[in-house]
């Protein structure tokens, strides 16, 4: 294959009849990593390769490392494109993949990313902002395939608190491609500044970053003096220091450790009773690495729902109840740390009608 062509796409829609071997490319762009893969009609994955996202060369050169690793991946894969999708993150607008100010990507203000990545690739590319299409991904082949409906909300609890609403089939992008933005809930009057401008919002307090803050607050604080020599182990190890440290802490008893959980589970109550009150939705998945975490957090978080929301309180499922339609099921992740990237591949088809 020449490393400038790409053949002509096959059709999506015709693929829904006979999508074996076809394949399509996510790709998830993150801040610190670029990753790149090929995925056949059954999501299994054919191909992958993981670079470092050169931010600092600016978005051409970041365009032009995303364009060599898909000719690289088709390359090692006989069968025939049938789109590109790329997870990116936000603020974007859609469907252009116009950045405004990404805090994760700095000198991408105005890009025009699916422009960009077309006249490049010569071939049609979908933009989406990541956390939808994690949510598209957990939706088709996570826990929604056991918790079947037409629409779910997820929240990924990461470096920030990602959201994505499939609502009806489709991801709901509001009407610039902006909605569904959970993790800008306002929670804390005068609370903590966010990178969104804002102030309180729920990413301040359920986010790994912020349960490492709390952490690094108890501890300067004083009265949590485990937490307090873990952090300086970390450091004098050079390591960083993380919310999965933080949790081995906590199930070993120390209630510090135990109490950010709490109270991370507490916010994370509140934000999802507003979600559940607004949304009436089947299904709530959270994701991200903090889930881990789900066995510390969780009971305050239900706790937080059922003081907060009635409608929750009107929806709940009975304890080890099977999957009814009518509940409300709020449920951790399924997908892992690949949700992204799989949801990118999904984009092609979910445009054509045919996932
Ligand atoms: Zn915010």
């Amino acid at each position: 294959l020449n490393r400038q062509e790409i053949p002509s796409p096959a059709s999506p829609a015709a693929a829904s009849s006979d999508k074996k071997g076809r394949l399509t490319i996510g790709v998830d762009l993150g801040g610190t990593n670029l990753r790149i893969a090929a995925f056949d009609p059954e999501w299994n994955r054919l191909a992958y390769i993981n670079l470092p996202t050169r931010v600092s060369e600016g978005p051409d050169a970041v365009v032009g490392d995303m364009c060599d690793a898909i000719h690289r991946v088709l390359e090692q894969c006989p069968q025939q494109l049938v789109g590109v999708g790329i997870g990116a993150p936000g603020p974007l607008e859609l469907p252009s993949g116009k950045f405004h100010r990404p805090p994760n990507l700095p000198g991408f203000d105005g890009f025009l990313l699916k422009d960009a990545m077309e006249s490049k690739l010569q071939t049609p590319v979908i933009v989406e902002k990541d956390a939808n299409a994690a949510a598209l991904a957990e939706w088709k082949s996570g826990v929604g395939k056991k918790m079947p409906g037409d629409s779910m909300c997820m929240l990924t609890l990461g470096t920030g608190v990602g959201a994505g609403i499939v609502l009806d089939r489709k991801i709901w992008h509001g009407m610039i491609g902006m909605g569904g933005e959970g993790g800008h809930i306002p929670l804390v009057e005068n609370g903590f500044p966010c990178g969104c401008g804002g102030r309180g919002c729920l990413e301040q307090y359920a986010s790994a970053t912020a349960i490492c803050r709390a952490a690094t607050r108890a501890a300067a604080r004083g009265g949590a003096d485990r937490i307090a020599k873990l952090i300086a182990r970390r450091i004098a190890d050079q390591c960083e220091f993380t919310a999965r440290d933080l949790a081995g802490l906590a199930r070993e008893g120390d209630e510090p450790s135990r109490q950010i959980f709490a109270d991370a589970g507490k916010f994370l109550g509140m934000g999802l009773a507003m979600l559940v009150n607004v949304l009436n939705l089947p299904l709530y998945v959270i994701g991200g690495g903090v889930v881990s975490g789900w066995d510390l957090f969780a009971p305050r978080m239900f706790e937080e729902l059922r003081r907060l929301s009635y409608i929750y309180g009107l929806t709940e499922p009975e304890a080890d109840q099977s999957f009814t339609p009518g509940k409300t099921y709020i449920v951790p992740a399924a997908t892992g740390p690949d949700a992204g990237l799989l949801g990118a591949a999904m984009l092609p088809y979910l445009e054509a009608g045919t996932l």
